[in-house]
């Protein structure tokens, strides 16, 4: 009997990327095999990412609330931790989204092969680990296979150094922890576990927190968070690490580096994610992978062979996955014959840390460096009815306009649920908005959404030559 089977579409990976095209594909009458390394769909976002993630956050932020009610006269006492729960319950999370995901595809007759894809010809995968299916001929493929964690070279094997992953597994509390990278991955987790309990430092080669992001929005989330940690030390690296019994001990080199070698319990390494294109012997399909492992592909997602498309993580920055589910529904389109490209104006960025730090289209950094004429709108939540409401005073809404026609560029907000408020930010830059459509739309009073309409507002102000 033949191990081999055919496919209209193989998509190779099955993350946020992967089953929105399997699906899609399959939606639009292909017949589609869907190949995943693991035994549950979802990929990095639903498993070891974006959902765990936030179910963690979740209780980090109720933790933190119930504790600041007490300057609103309510007191909960000191909360009881129970970890294994917590734990459960974020596996609660990942268990229903996966189960679902393997539902869809199923009542879609999308066929899940489990196992290892990597490329022999220009039409047909290699399957490993997978005693029915051997090979998967194709007549066309989306790669989909994503990123993983950058591992830091000069790290020794132990146990206590951990990455994401393995932060998201919860096996304990560690008295205190380092977090080596103050990017938004690193510093999510070190709101759960400080929420937890943690003693928490933070080691940063750059000069700031969030480095993507404006300097101005940063300031007020670490200024915010400085209060809550040991240390957070910037334009600083680790240069050695040793496991001792007592501890790991680590060495710091930089502008903030202690003198003397530091002891944690725990290490938390966040420095980054590379994709994983070196990983699937695309050579031998004749599509070309970077030195760095990134897929080039065009705005309908096709690499260099027109019959192989690439989305996702692999494809290129910003690695988010609500980008990697757009560029899924058009490659898919694109096999099914629709005139369709990937050509978003902009994409947003959360930070779910406490305060949020959300952003949307450019930053002042990167209209500043592509020499536009702008000009900012801001608006202090200290003036903000809701969020003095809530205690928490310390965010503001900016919006970027380029001054030429006042239409909105880019827009940035700190504070709590930054994160719900952007996407409005991202329609108006969608649609051409510019700062009088955004200030003359009637927002809910009072809502921190109003902030938004306020930064318009405080643009216009400051603008002579309005009609
Ligand atoms: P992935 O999700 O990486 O999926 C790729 C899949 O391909 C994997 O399941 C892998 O097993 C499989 N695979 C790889 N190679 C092969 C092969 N040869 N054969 C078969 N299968 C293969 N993004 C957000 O937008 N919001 C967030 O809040 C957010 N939080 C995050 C938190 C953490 C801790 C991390 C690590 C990431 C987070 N991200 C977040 C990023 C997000 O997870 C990724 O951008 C997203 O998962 C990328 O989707 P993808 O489909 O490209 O690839």
């Amino acid at each position: 009997m033949s191990n081999d089977i055919q496919a209209q579409v193989v998509v190779i990976g099955a993350g946020p990327g992967g089953y929105t095209a399997a699906f899609r594909a399959a939606d639009l009458g292909l017949n589609v095999v869907l190949v995943e390394k693991y035994s549950t769909l979802g990929g990095v976002c639903l498993n070891v990412g974006c959902i765990p993630s936030k179910a963690l956050l979740h209780s980090a932020k109720v933790i933190d609330e119930a504790k600041s009610m007490e300057s609103h006269g309510v007191s909960f006492g000191d909360p009881s931790i129970d970890i294994d729960k917590i734990r459960e319950y974020k596996e609660g999370v990942v268990g229903q989204l996966t189960k679902g995901l393997g539902g869809m595809a199923k009542m879609r007759k999308v066929k899940v092969v489990q196992g290892v894809a990597k490329f022999t010809s220009p039409n047909t995968l290699a399957i490993e680990g997978n005693d029915e299916v051997s090979n998967i001929n194709f007549e066309n493929c989306i790669i989909a296979a994503g990123s993983r964690v950058v591992q830091l070279p000069f790290l020794p094997e132990d146990d206590r150094i951990i990455d994401s992953t393995g932060a998201l597994e919860l096996k304990d509390v560690p008295e205190n922890m380092l977090v080596i990278g103050g990017g938004i991955i690193g510093l999510e987790m070190a709101t759960v576990y400080r929420a937890l309990g943690s003693k928490i430092s933070i080691v940063e080669m750059f000069d700031q927190l969030i480095p993507a992001a404006d300097k101005d929005v940063v300031k007020v989330l670490h200024r915010y968070v400085k209060k809550q940690y040991e240390s957070i030390m910037l334009e600083t690296s680790v240069t050695k690490v040793e496991a001792k019994d007592d501890g790991l001990w680590v060495t710091f080199e930089g502008k903030k580096a202690p003198k003397e070698p530091q002891r944690y319990d725990k290490i938390l390494s966040a420095v980054g994610r590379r994709p994983n294109g070196d990983l699937l012997d695309a050579g031998k399909a004749g599509v070309n992978v970077d030195e760095r492992g990134f897929i080039a592909v065009d705005k309908q997602l096709r690499t260099n062979v027109p019959h192989i498309y690439a989305i996702g993580d692999l494809v290129g920055q910003p690695m988010l996955a609500h980008k990697a589910t757009h560029e899924a529904h058009v490659a898919a389109e694109v096999i099914a014959g629709k005139k369709h490209a990937f050509e978003p104006q902009c994409i947003p960025s959360v930070a779910y840390t406490d305060p949020e730090i959300a952003w949307v289209g450019l930053t002042e950094k990167e209209a500043k460096e592509k020499g536009i004429d702008y000009g900012v709108g801001t608006f202090p939540w200290a003036a903000s009815g809701r969020a003095i409401g809530a205690g928490r005073t310390e965010g503001f809404a900016k919006s970027i306009y380029d001054k030429s026609n006042n239409r909105i560029i880019g827009a940035a907000i700190v504070g709590i649920n930054a994160g719900e408020i952007i996407g409005e930010a991202g329609l108006a830059i969608e649609m051409g908005c510019d700062a009088e459509d955004i200030a003359l739309t009637v927002h809910a009073h009072p809502t921190l959404s109003e902030s938004l309409a306020f930064s318009a507002e405080a643009y216009e102000g400051t603008c002579t030559d309005l009609p």
